[in-house]
């Protein structure tokens, strides 16, 4: 098959493959840029395959940078942009389920295609926009099916992470699994453990943001694959409930907002321990925790002044919107008013800093200093002070007095 136009983002790298080929190599696009063209979804990164061994491809171009030579891959730079140009490889012995033992690079195009996942990220495309399809990834992507290249168990065997990957694509692309390719998913889910949880993690957080999140949902729970996940042993009823709970077209806003979800349905002993457990920033950490401490707020009370300067409008409005999605009241226009009421929304808007009190009345850091301020910053919030010098200064003036 050929595609009918060759998307602009291969035609940019048009003139590398060129260059290759030239050199009397072999190069085309492969990976998931293919499946997207074909799919005519958006385009992220391309991907070139070269049977130019890497000391080979760095003598064809001027700028190149090793990323990740002992897997072939060089970095190529060219005015329009950066391509990785990964040398035809197959992957030897797995010892440890996560990474080859050895990667032995080759000349052949099909053996660099049979190491890959799925049928339809086994594609390549050249030049003329013809795609090679070596295991049928045309018709599978016509059915809508995910189906693994190859013996499935002995490809999640090799690499564990594909089975992650796995539910993942059938999230983002809307696929279905195919049965066998199900069954071996179920049968070497243990060996999940074995794989980094940041790499686990990436996968269940593309899930969760793809509109079809619900299908790698299903998947998760079908395969039982969950019980090889942090904090997820026999979570089945509980990651059911997100599927019921929340209405079919819902589709979550940022990921933040998704693992908020799920840790609510998840009824964690200890909520605080699981992202840990998930290895995620402390930035994605402390916003997830956030979004939970509002959602149970919220079970119990309408949003107040305290509460919106507090959360801030952005994250109440995210946590809204599971309320929404779960056919609870909702309460956006109280938010936007009383965002909108509010003089200051941080405390360093306070125009009377720590020290001008320090000074103005004399007083050194410590217990009284911080209650006082809180006091103030308390007192704006709520609307009964002023954010102006004079009226603040008569208002600590005032509490001093009262000390
Ligand atoms: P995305 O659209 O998310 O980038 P992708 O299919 O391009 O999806 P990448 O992780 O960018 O996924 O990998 C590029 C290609 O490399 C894949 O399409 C697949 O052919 C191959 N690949 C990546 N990871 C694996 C893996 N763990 N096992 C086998 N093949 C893999
Ligand atoms: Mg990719």
């Amino acid at each position: 098959m050929r595609l009918h136009y060759l998307p602009s983002e291969f035609q940019e790298a048009l003139p590398i493959l060129e260059k290759i080929k030239q050199a009397g190599f072999e190069a085309y696009f492969v990976g998931g840029s293919v499946r997207d063209a074909i799919l005519g979804r958006p385009i992220h990164d391309v991907d070139i395959a070269s049977s130019s061994y890497p000391e080979e491809t760095k003598a064809i171009f001027s700028r190149t940078i090793d990323v990740g030579i002992e897997h072939g891959t060089v970095l190529v730079l060219e005015e329009h942009g950066e391509y990785e140009i990964t040398t035809f490889r197959t992957e030897d012995v797995y010892v440890d389920y996560r990474r080859p033992s050895q990667v032995s690079f080759v000349r052949s195009l099909e053996e660099d295609l049979k190491r890959r996942d799925f049928t339809v990220n086994a594609f390549a495309l050249n030049e003329e926009a013809q795609i090679i399809d070596k295991f049928d990834g045309l018709r599978d992507l016509e059915n809508k099916t995910l189906r693994a290249v190859g013996v499935a168990t002995e490809r999640f065997t090799e690499d564990a992470l594909r089975i992650m990957r796995g539910f993942r694509f059938a999230a983002t692309l809307d696929f279905t699994i195919e049965e066998t390719t199900f069954e071996a998913m179920k049968t070497t889910a243990p060996l999940l453990e074995k794989i980094s949880i940041e790499r686990i993690f990436i996968e269940c957080d593309k899930l969760l943001m793809a509109t079809s999140w619900r299908k790698g949902i299903r998947a998760l729970i079908d395969s039982k694959a969950y019980n090889y996940l942090p904090d997820m042993k026999e979570k089945n009823r509980e990651l059911e409930e997100l599927l019921e709970v929340l209405s079919e077209d819902f589709a979550f806003r940022t990921s933040e907002q998704a693992w908020a979800m799920l840790m609510i349905c998840l009824e964690l002993s200890a909520p605080k321990n699981f992202l840990k457990h998930w290895k995620t920033s402390n930035d994605f950490q402390k916003t997830v925790m956030k979004l939970v401490a509002i959602y149970q707020l919220r079970q119990q009370q309408s949003v107040n002044k305290q509460i919106c300067y507090h959360y801030g409008k952005e994250l109440l409005y995210l946590v809204e919107e599971l309320r929404q999605a779960q056919g609870l009241e909702v309460d956006y226009d109280r938010i936007d008013r009383i965002d909108h009421s509010l003089t200051i929304h941080d405390k360093h808007e306070i125009v009377v800093k720590g020290g001008d009190v320090m000074t103005t009345f004399q007083l050194k850091p410590g217990p009284l200093l911080g209650r006082l301020l809180n006091e103030v910053e308390n007192a704006i919030v709520e609307g009964d002070l002023a954010n102006d010098s004079t009226a603040i200064m008569a208002f600590v003036g005032e509490r001093l007095a009262n000390e």
